[in-house]
């Protein structure tokens, strides 16, 4: 039996290790099936700030994986619950996408333009022109108070890698030097802590699951638990090389744990 199936508790990651986009990664889905058998307490927590927590839902489901909107944490709802905790009613301008603003609009945010914003709220966009990056700059450079959802710089899709959060990060850092107040997902512990509750174990009890090294293994070291990369998603056996963090365990994908 591999050791990590001596652990009660997996936080589990979505795109690269379960799905990409809309599809399966079957041996992915097999794994999550075989943990849920064997008794083990799942949540999964996504980084993704295309899609809120429903939308995510939904995907699962089609993949065949039982689970419940209590089960899933999305980095776009993290990032409203996080807003709103803040500051109530806050208006708020954002670059994302629809997933990101019904989670922002269900927490009682006010979705404004970024000239009546106190915050802004940067997030994925795929559908991101000159207009949306020309009101982001204008309000990062009022000094609003700067969140992001996510800190990923490439994103998994099923015909390859494309730009993820990062992109947006990364131009507003070129053009005004200000990086995000607050980021909300991995490897950042706002999310991860959330994820430890959810359970209702300790992080010595919990294994985090993804498919990237900066990105889940740094936020399962973190918080101090087991961790387990994946090679289903982003990083490759050659990303080890460069790495300056190493995942206690590697594997082909999360059935490899029953192998
Ligand atoms: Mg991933």
């Amino acid at each position: 039996m591999h050791p990590l199936l001596k652990k009660k508790g997996f936080i589990i990651d979505i795109d690269g290790v379960v799905g990409r986009s809309t599809e399966p990664i079957e041996e992915g889905v097999r794994g999550v099936l075989k943990l849920l058998d064997a008794g083990k307490k799942i949540v999964f927590v996504s980084n993704n700030s295309t899609r809120s927590r429903r939308i995510l839902l939904e995907r699962l489901k089609s993949f065949g994986i039982p689970v419940s909107e209590k089960d899933i944490i999305s980095a776009t709802h993290a990032t409203a619950s996080f807003i709103a905790k803040e500051k109530r009613k806050a208006k708020v301008f954002t670059t994302g996408e629809a997933g990101l603003q019904e989670e922002l609009v269900n927490a009682g945010l006010t979705l404004v333009d970024y000239q009546d914003a106190e915050y802004l709220v940067v997030g994925s966009n795929r559908n991101l022109d000159y207009n949306l990056m020309t009101k982001a700059l204008r309000c990062c450079l009022k000094g609003v108070r700067y969140i992001a959802t996510n800190p990923d710089r490439i994103f998994p899709s099923d015909d390859g890698p494309t730009p993820g959060t990062g992109l947006i990060i990364g131009a507003l850092y070129w053009m005004t030097g200000r990086m995000p107040d607050v980021v909300i997902g991995k490897p950042s512990k706002v999310i991860m802590l959330e994820a430890l509750e959810r359970l209702g174990l300790g992080a010595e009890d919990v294994v985090v699951v993804g498919d990237q090294i900066e990105v889940d293994v740094v936020a399962g070291k973190g918080i101090g638990a087991s961790t387990l990369l994946v090679l289903t998603g982003v990083d490759k056996k050659e990303s080890l090389e460069k790495a300056s963090t190493f995942p206690d365990y590697v594997l082909e994908s999360l059935d490899s744990l029953f192998m």
